[in-house]
């Protein structure tokens, strides 16, 4: 379905195609375990001679579709849901990556994100090297060893709002042999399609935009199925040799293009288990079928509030690459031509005490954890989602200590903008 729509389309109606006399809508498969009717049916399901669901474990229908979806809209070639963004990221990571490996990434990357790859995976022995993505192409290079794997980025950074030059880091991992990863979600492919401008593979928190409501916390990975694994089969052991844990089956060898996928789902899902709830993957699927017409509401309204904010003598600075005096608005420009997405931040003349008044003050606009979604919210990254930083990991991810993170929703822009402005007063 992929090749023959448009965005618009596949947002209403990829992934759930139902035969005659199915339901219209994307069922919730609310089930563990899944009927065979001999005991030789289901032990090729074990040996992945045949494809099918056993456990929910590591399979359902209702997330099968919804990741079929999300695998159309990024144009890859298979995809997987997750239980977390978190877990998105770790599994896309740790599925070419084990103890005594290394893999580099962007700095200015979700507090969470960094923490998950600067000290859980260093616990199991996976390095990482963090890199300043607007860096040299040469400096980033000298952070590549021989065992380094994968070269990881946000294409818009959560919450300093970077662009990231896609081609540019495709261009720099493929050098060194290995695929680039990017966080996709703050555009989403409606804004953005980074497999279009050479990365490899792409993760997301569907938690974000995609579900939009925030009523379901997951996650998504989307392989571009370009990257040649036998060509540096030295590096990908768990993909281009034998799988002692399925009778030496060779992913490569056994799926193509679906390697990648096929060994997330068959090993990281079947060991570890981070499984979205078939309920969350419904409710992200009504989430995705108004992602087309909600992300340009969040980008027409993130762009009205930076410009109101830009023209106030009471902000020190907003930070939204939208405007044309960002530093990022060229490649935004490059990247994301439609619109980045609804995240902005900025900081007010008298720091961080003034910031925090400020932010007790509004009253259409909440304070939350949460990021993109439907209702306009804020945070301070420096107490709230960062405050595991300390004030250098909190400079090298761009994030100043009067920094306040501002997510525009899809209400009124005249609304959320006289909330803004009697919370200044
Ligand atoms: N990636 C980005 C860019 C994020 O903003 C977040 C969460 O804010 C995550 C990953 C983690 O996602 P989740 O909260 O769904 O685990």
């Amino acid at each position: 379905m992929a090749n023959q729509f448009k965005p618009e389309t596949l947002c209403v109606q990829a992934g759930w195609q139902p035969k005659k006399g199915e339901p219209r809508v994307l069922p919730i498969y609310q089930s563990t375990t899944f009927k065979y009717d001999t005991s030789e049916q289901m032990a090729r399901l074990f040996d992945l001679e045949d494809s099918g669901y056993f456990y929910t474990r590591l399979q359902n229908p209702t997330n099968d579709a919804v990741a079929a979806k999300i695998t159309a809209l990024e144009g890859g070639v298979a995809g997987m849901l997750t239980s977390s963004g978190q877990a998105a990221n770790f599994y896309a990571l740790f599925n070419i990556c084990e103890a005594g490996d290394h893999f580099v990434a962007q700095t200015s990357i979700y507090g969470g994100t960094y923490n998950l790859f600067s000290v859980t995976m260093k616990k199991l022995g996976i390095e990482c090297t963090f890199v300043d993505p607007d860096a040299s192409e040469e400096e980033i290079s000298r952070a590549f060893r021989p065992n380094t794997k994968a070269l990881f980025g946000e294409t818009l950074s959560n919450p300093g709002v970077m662009v990231l030059d896609i081609e540019k880091f495709a261009r720099i991992a493929h050098q060194h042999g290995v695929p680039l990863i990017v966080d996709n979600t703050f555009p989403t492919p409606i804004n953005c399609r980074p497999f279009e401008w050479g990365a490899d593979i792409v993760t997301h928190s569907t938690t974000k935009y995609m579900d939009g409501h925030a009523t379901a916390v997951g996650g998504a990975i989307v392989d571009s199925g370009h990257f040649d694994w036998d060509a540096y089969a030295e590096k990908f052991p768990g993909l281009c040799t034998p799988d002692a844990s399925y009778h030496g089956l060779t992913y490569t060898k056994a799926f193509g293009q679906g390697a990648y996928i096929t060994k997330a789902t068959a090993q990281l899902m079947r060991d570890l288990g981070s499984i979205q709830a078939p309920e969350n993957a419904f409710l992200l699927n009504i989430g995705l079928e108004t992602l087309h017409l909600r992300m340009p509401q969040h980008c027409r309204n993130a762009q009205a509030v930076a410009e109101w904010l830009e023209q106030n003598e009471k902000v020190a600075w907003v930070n939204y690459p939208g405007l044309k005096s960002n530093k990022y608005y060229d490649l935004a420009q490059k990247y994301m031509p439609n619109g980045t997405c609804g995240v902005l931040c900025f900081g007010l003349k008298g720091g961080r005490e003034v910031s925090i008044k400020f932010m007790d003050s509004l009253k259409l606009v909440a304070i939350v954890t949460h990021v993109a979604d439907a209702r306009t919210c804020v945070l301070h990254p420096a107490s709230h989602t960062h405050r595991q930083l300390s004030d250098e990991q909190l400079s090298e991810a761009g994030i100043a200590p009067d920094l306040i993170r501002f997510s525009t929703g899809i209400e009124n822009a005249g609304d959320i903008i006289a909330d803004i402005e009697q919370a200044l007063r």
